[in-house]
């Protein structure tokens, strides 16, 4: 999937999930409790990954589902950023000059 496209459904889905009974500060804080949630069922994961769990959460481990839970963190990322009117593209673009800068890259 292309950038555009990607920024395209990430718009589409924000409008989608609007609850009209939100305010703008609530929706924010909303998606920012959900993006604490998906970083950490993707710290469980990674826990797993590395068989650093006990057994009955290594039992209940998909490896196939670890894809998912990095894509469930960069999804909300964006959301919280469209709710907020944050550019991450550009932030990502001044981002990556500094740590070539920084590394020499
Ligand atoms: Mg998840």
């Amino acid at each position: 999937m292309e950038l555009i496209e990607f920024k395209k459904f990430i718009k589409a889905l924000d409008e989608k999930l609007k609850d009209a009974s939100y305010d703008k500060e609530k929706r924010i804080l909303a998606r920012t409790v959900k993006l604490s949630e998906e970083l950490g069922e993707l710290a469980n994961d990674v826990l797993s990954f590395n068989a650093d769990q006990r057994d009955e959460k290594l039992d209940a481990y998909d490896a196939s589902n670890l894809p998912q839970e990095f894509a469930d963190v960069i999804i909300t990322t964006l959301l919280l950023a469209e709710s907020m009117g944050v550019d991450v593209e550009k932030g990502i673009e001044s981002k990556i000059e500094k740590i070539k800068k920084r590394y020499e890259i």
